[in-house]
């Protein structure tokens, strides 16, 4: 058995982030990549708070997790009432598990400032409903909520809650940061406090409001709590819980603490997106192991740096996590992020350093009107194709014209005013020239639509690319009086998604180019 078991809460306490709202199916597939990714224990729910999280313990019993198990979360019974009349721990008891967690006050402020009750009635609170769990056969840990507040503001109630829930037979005994505001030093003296009290083992449950839960989580560890409680991403109430992500990676690759193996560690990435889609949240790139940007490289002495040795500008070989590295193309860049990305790319283009010297110019030029390609790797590629001398592209425009008209409406109709765009290209492709016409929602709408209609006929494959986002902005740097507008365009065959850029003083031109090295970079991926 590993020296620090991982906890997992993404589905209990990181649902309860601003925005997130996991439904039953989510779940369950939620559950069983932690299963695959080694996590030891996953919480599932508060069977006593919601239909939702009932239906999630009905539905998980026909999951086969091969190694975790599933956790169920309520709290302690209600002052005043028995623990054999408790909704909360009856629904706990039934939600099929054979593991719970209950979670009780150990602040002594909180208990008769929040609770409203004696501190005498917390503790029976917290005996009775372990005894009663314990009775129906479940294996119970007990969450201390508010136990390093508690701790600062008084000591032996806090260490006498924890006393009780393991004289009443917890088999661990969580320390809740629970407001986030403990420093590191703080945490190491309490636990310290906590282990000398007793043998059961110690958790660690804290939240990320000053921004310590990793730092919090990791003293906790050194300290001697075994069991790490966290979530994905750090997703979670307020600014979140302790970051798993990090926190693995920190525990297996940092403190020589084998909680997962080398091949789990390697899904982490996966695991991140995967629950970061879930969520319906955008990955966030800047996240430490697993974000796109984690081990990118933008200045041209690191992309120097790590063509001569790999691991001169990174702390960790990012295959361990499941990432990767990667460089991009920008101003700041040198001869060498050209040629790394080339390759990068998979494009065997034998760049030698006169012509990555002749595509750097080219770039910083771009550049300087507003291209910007360190989101927009397609348009970059393109950029290396074309300083083939043998590059044919799949079509090229010769003109195009949009018409943009607001035409009043007769009385009769209901919106009395609409606009139209109608657009009309002419297309090279190949030794023919084709005339097309389209109207759309939008001038860009309409030069899509134009564009389609005259490539489908050559390539008619091209119908499975769908444009899926659209960013425009204007940029305030750029010198004159007219603004330059830059236009970031992300599209899909369903399979691969890419990203383009144009940019110019017009927001149309800026739109088309764009779009037409989105549909480019498609049709000459086909031919490679
Ligand atoms: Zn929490």
């Amino acid at each position: 058995m590993s020296l620090v078991q991982l906890y997992d809460t993404t589905l209990r306490d990181g649902a309860q982030r601003e925005g997130i709202s996991f439904s039953v199916v989510d779940k369950l597939r939620i559950a069983q990549k932690l299963d695959e990714l080694g996590i030891h224990f996953i919480e599932g729910g508060w069977p006593g708070s919601n239909p939702k999280d009932v239906e999630f313990f009905n539905k998980v019993q026909s999951l086969a997790l091969s190694h975790a198990k599933l956790v169920a979360f309520g709290s302690t019974r209600y002052p005043k009432t028995r623990a054999e009349t408790d909704a909360n721990l009856q629904a706990l008891a039934d939600a099929g598990v054979k593991i719970v967690t209950i979670v009780g006050k150990s602040s002594n402020l909180q208990v008769i400032q929040v609770l409203e009750t004696t501190l005498e009635e917390n503790l029976s609170m917290i005996a009775d409903s372990i005894n009663y769990l314990k009775a129906k056969g479940l294996t119970v840990f007990f969450d201390a909520e508010h136990f390093f507040d508690g701790f600062k503001a008084n000591p032996s109630y806090a260490l006498r809650v924890l006393k009780v829930a393991a004289e009443a037979g917890a088999s661990c005994l969580v320390l809740c940061d629970t407001n986030g505001g403990t420093m590191p030093e703080e945490i190491t003296t309490a636990v310290e406090a906590a282990r000398k009290l007793t043998n059961v083992p110690l958790g660690i449950h804290v939240h990320n409001d000053s921004e310590l839960a990793v730092a919090n989580t990791l003293a906790a560890v050194k300290a001697g709590a075994t069991q790490v409680q966290g979530t994905i991403n750090g997703y979670g109430e307020r600014c979140g819980n302790a970051n798993l992500c990090s926190v693995i990676p920190d525990l297996k690759l940092k403190l020589g603490i084998d909680c997962i193996t080398d091949a789990q560690l390697a899904q982490l990435t996966e695991v991140s997106h995967y629950v970061s889609e879930a969520a319906n949240l955008v990955p966030d790139t800047f996240l430490p192991y697993v974000g796109a940007s984690a081990f990118t490289h933008k200045g041209g002495l690191h992309v120097s740096g790590i063509t001569k040795w790999v691991d001169s500008y990174q702390h960790i070989d990012p295959a361990k996590v499941g990432n990767r590295q990667r460089a991009v193309v920008s101003e700041l860049s040198g001869k060498k992020n050209i040629i790394y990305k080339a390759k990068e790319r998979g494009l065997d283009l034998s760049l030698r350093g006169k012509e990555a010297q002749k595509l750097l110019e080219q770039v910083k030029l771009l550049e300087s009107r507003g291209f910007q390609y360190d989101n927009a790797e397609a348009s970059f590629e393109l950029l290396i194709h074309r300083a083939q001398p043998d590059y044919q592209p799949p079509f090229e425009l010769v003109d195009f014209m949009v018409v943009i008209e607001k035409r009043r409406r007769l009385p009769t109709k209901k919106n009395l005013e609409e606009t139209l765009s109608e657009a009309m290209l002419k297309v090279r492709v190949g030794s023919e020239m084709v005339h097309t016409a389209a109207e759309g929602n939008g001038p860009v709408n309409a030069l899509d639509e134009a564009l389609r209609k005259a490539l489908l006929q050559f390539y008619p494959s091209l119908a499975e690319v769908k444009l899926v986002d659209y960013k425009v902005r204007i940029l305030e740097e750029s010198t004159g009086t007219e603004s330059q507008v830059r236009v970031l365009i992300e599209s899909s065959d369903g399979i691969e998604v890419w990203r383009t850029v144009g940019s110019s003083t017009n927001i149309i031109e800026a739109s088309w180019l764009a779009l037409a090295d989105s549909l480019e970079y498609w049709l000459v991926k086909q031919r490679l």
